[in-house]
């Protein structure tokens, strides 16, 4: 009875000295956040990645377990960079009735299970980017997930998206009835205090909406005015944040570029002289592929028996310019318009859409973690970077699919899938 009582002591013992001490992963190959290194190993120590290299130079000692991953790729945690975890598929409930009828208990029950299935689909940062009638409800799940208490991705967070005075949604066309709106409004007048009260918040980043349908007949029509835009930015970046915009139109996207914003997202409507403007400036792009496509065929196009709609032959054109115009391009895929833990869709998409494997898994990895200002945390398998990991099964630089076999994921050296 005491032999056994002891045993279990011991090997309890054990466990929690794995926890603190280090493993050597051996797949076939490692991405690094950059290139693809066959038979090299990474070296995880506690929380931080303490080597990589080929195999057999890293030298481990006797404690170090080994994880045999065969026929495996290693890469850095992927990050999201374009999420609303706040929000699910318009399939199964409209944006409206979500921001509308859904209480913030249900709309925060559903956000902590789309968490759980990003990190569990490999996705160990995002970029959530408006919580659409949700307040600061991100910077909570945020919070939330540091403390330990529920499972989730590494989050940046916006807050509501700022949006200027009377462009966006939920719309009633009873005048009387004031309506909750799916983003905070501002103007000229207000919109420094709005961003320092975002700040104070907790938000990490701003977002506006440069551009919106409230056109003659919904057309898309830019909102705010550049010198508006500006003031954002102004404010924002001297607490050391950033803007990114929401623009789908070339005035749009143009007044959100010469602001000074660091990413634009959707960019529909680019131009080959605007995706220019964009590198010139140094702001990175968010094509949100999945998005489109997802809304399109909830409109009812049958993909893969009907021809393409003419949205989706120009998105796939207009992201031929942005990569003829070699814009910084960021995976972000506006999930939550489509499924949680479904995020590498948009991995796919940007095969399919022209790009090459190689740089679509840079994109989802070192490319996200310089544009967001997270290159010394994650994003690269590299000494003293957080280790946060993940095993595919195959090689998605020759197969994209292969990014959704995901076989292990390791937040903060810690194994959360295995
Ligand atoms: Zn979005």
């Amino acid at each position: 009875m005491k032999t056994i009582f002891l045993l279990v002591l011991f090997s309890l013992a054990i466990k929690n000295a794995d926890a603190q001490t280090s493993y050597l992963l051996k797949a076939d190959r490692v991405f690094d956040g950059v290139i693809m290194h066959d038979q090299w190993v990474v070296l995880v120590s506690g929380e931080q990645i303490e080597a990589i290299g080929p195999v057999g130079k890293i030298k481990v000692g006797v404690s170090t377990k080994i994880i045999e991953l065969k026929g495996q790729t290693l890469l850095p945690g992927l990050i999201e960079g374009h999420s609303h975890v706040l929000l699910h598929p318009y399939n199964e409930t409209s944006w409206d009735d979500q921001v509308l009828k859904e209480s913030r208990v249900e709309r925060t029950v559903r956000a902590t299970s789309h968490l759980q299935k990003t990190l569990m689909a490999g996705f160990t940062t995002i970029r959530d980017l408006g919580t659409e009638g949700a307040g600061y409800d991100d910077v909570g799940l945020k919070q939330s997930i540091e403390k330990g208490l529920i499972s989730g991705p590494r989050m940046l967070v916006a807050g509501p998206a700022i949006v200027a005075t009377g462009s966006y949604g939920p719309k009633s066309n009873v005048t009387a009835i004031k309506l909750i709106n799916g983003a905070e409004e501002a103007d000229d007048q207000n919109i420094v205090k709005v961003v320092r009260d975002q700040i104070g918040h907790g938000v990490d980043m701003v977002k506006i909406y440069a551009d919106y349908g409230w056109g003659i007949n919904d057309s898309i029509q830019p909102t705010f005015l550049e010198e508006e835009i500006r003031k954002a930015v102004l404010t924002a970046k001297s607490s050391g944040r950033g803007v990114v915009a929401h623009a789908s139109s070339v005035e749009g996207m143009r007044r959100a570029i010469l602001a000074g914003v660091e990413t634009i997202e959707h960019g529909d409507n680019g131009t080959l002289e605007i995706f220019k403007l964009m590198k010139e400036k140094n702001v990175a792009f968010c094509p949100t592929l999945a998005a489109g496509d997802a809304v399109l065929q909830y409109k009812g196009w049958k993909k893969g028996t009907e021809p393409e709609p003419q949205r989706i032959i120009e998105k796939r054109a207009s992201f031929k310019l942005a990569l003829k115009a070699e814009v910084t391009i960021c995976m972000g895929g506006d999930v939550g318009v489509f499924s949680h833990g479904d995020n590498a869709k948009e991995m796919e998409m940007m095969v399919d859409y022209g790009m090459k494997p190689i740089d679509v898994l840079r994109s989802a990895t070192s490319v996200n973690a310089d544009v967001f200002h997270i290159a010394k945390q994650v994003g690269r398998i590299k000494t003293n970077l957080i280790a946060d990991l993940i095993a595919v099964n195959g090689n998605p630089a020759e197969n994209m699919s292969a990014i959704r076999q995901v076989t292990m994921v390791i937040k903060s050296g810690k194994i959360v899938k295995e």
